[in-house]
């Protein structure tokens, strides 16, 4: 006789934090059907009945301590600073044999707000899914966020190798790639692939939004597809990357130094007339944007920001 084979990996997954992250990760569980049930929890009441109106969990608490109960996987899914909070909270109600897990940007400082507040026979996983969009909110979300996408796991050193291992199948599921790597790894990497571009587009629309005084808009109205894309990246949450850089602050720092560096000798190229350097310099850069294509992490498709959604 036919027996359905569940797919299900973890019978209660509480999802703290109803954003962008989590919003796609419960729909993207929903698709691969490894949650028994998800619960939910946002500090604000608006989210939250957003979260209800949307369907976007299985049920919404009112509490962070309610949406934990019973959990077989909890997902701190609220900014890097709000990690070590939310912890304190829940501490106490985790079920023995839990799993913890994050979704945080910055790995270093989250392990250390959150480690003190694991309780006996509760394991804490860290995990960083590479993906997001400048949306945030219950709103943002999508089941196919994370498809072939990263997602660096960064276990504590006493979490056992089974429970990683099932952590990483539960992202596979949800579409991603996973590797694992070392907290302070972890923030090197994405202070170079994430952070300091970041902050490199927010402070180019900052100048540009001073000019812009002076142009009277002509910034925005003759806007070319490397300022475009910039303002996409600058759009991004404030809350969260202010986080981001408050605690990863030597990582993003030492990059910063480099990147000030290089940016210096570019600009002495073109202050001496130094053709061949600029071009040596471009020439570089362009293969690292073939090998990105070459990877499946982007397409090859002439866009620049022009074509519409689904095009
Ligand atoms: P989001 O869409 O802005 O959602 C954040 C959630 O956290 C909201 O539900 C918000 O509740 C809650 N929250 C905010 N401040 C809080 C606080 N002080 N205490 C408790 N809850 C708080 O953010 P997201 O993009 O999903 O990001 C969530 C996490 O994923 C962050 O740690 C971020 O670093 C990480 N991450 C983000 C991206 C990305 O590109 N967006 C990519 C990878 C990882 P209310 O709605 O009630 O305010």
């Amino acid at each position: 006789m036919y027996e359905a084979v569940s797919k299900v990996m973890y019978n209660r997954v509480a999802l703290i934090g109803l954003g962008l992250i989590a919003g796609s990760m419960s729909l993207a569980m929903r698709r691969a059907g490894v949650a028994g049930e998800i619960t939910g929890y946002a500090r604000s009441q608006a989210t939250r009945d957003t979260a209800r109106e949307i369907n976007l969990v299985d049920r919404v608490c009112d509490t962070a301590v309610e949406a934990v109960k019973d959990a077989d996987l909890v997902v701190l899914a609220v900014p890097v600073g709000a990690m070590g909070p939310v912890m304190a909270e829940i501490e106490a109600t985790l079920k023995p044999g839990a799993i913890v897990t994050d979704v945080g940007s910055v790995k270093k400082s989250v392990l250390d707000a959150v480690l003190p507040h694991i309780p006996e026979g509760v394991q804490f996983i860290g995990t960083h899914p590479m993906a997001g969009t400048e949306h945030s909110g219950p709103r943002a979300g999508f089941a196919e966020l994370f498809e072939n996408r990263w997602c660096l796991i960064v276990p504590s050193e006493t979490a056992d190798e089974a429970e990683i291992e099932k952590l990483e199948s539960f992202w596979s599921a949800l579409g991603a790639n996973t590797e694992r790597m070392t907290p302070e790894h972890h923030d090197t990497v994405c202070a170079v692939v994430s952070h300091v571009p970041h902050l490199i587009a927010y402070t180019m629309v900052g100048v540009a939004d001073d000019l812009r005084r002076v142009t009277d808009q002509e910034v925005i109205k003759f806007s070319a597809a490397g300022f475009r894309d910039f303002t996409r990246i600058a759009a991004s949450d404030p809350t969260m990357w202010r986080d981001v850089f408050l605690t990863n602050k030597d990582a993003a720092l030492e990059i910063l130094g480099r990147f000030t560096e290089e940016l210096f000798a570019l600009q002495r190229a073109i202050r001496t007339g130094d053709g061949d350097h600029l071009h040596d310099y471009f020439t570089r850069t362009r293969a690292i944007r073939r090998g990105i294509i070459e990877a499946g992490q982007d397409t090859d498709a002439p866009d620049f920001g022009r074509a519409k959604k689904g095009e």
